[in-house]
């Protein structure tokens, strides 16, 4: 099964990732990291596909995938 890992500390909260996402996995969170800036979290990671656009397109190089 796939995996999507955001590294909550790097995130801008831009929401490219939340965009891009072709399953809807992932949403912007209600808690904020130590730059306080809202991070993206995976809402329901069970429906990852593992295609990485998420990845991609991420400017900060937040996200990581394993399939
Ligand atoms: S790897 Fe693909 S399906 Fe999984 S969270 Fe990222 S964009 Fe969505
Ligand atoms: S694309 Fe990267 S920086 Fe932007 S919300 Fe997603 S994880 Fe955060």
């Amino acid at each position: 099964m796939a995996r999507v890992e955001i590294n909550s500390e790097s995130c801008k909260s831009c929401s490219y990732c939340v965009i891009s996402c072709p399953k809807k996995v992932l949403e912007i969170g209600d808690k904020v990291n130590s730059r306080g800036y809202l991070y993206s979290v995976a809402a329901r990671p069970e429906d990852c596909i593992g295609c990485a656009l998420c990845a991609q397109i991420c400017p900060d190089a937040a996200i990581e995938v394993w399939r």
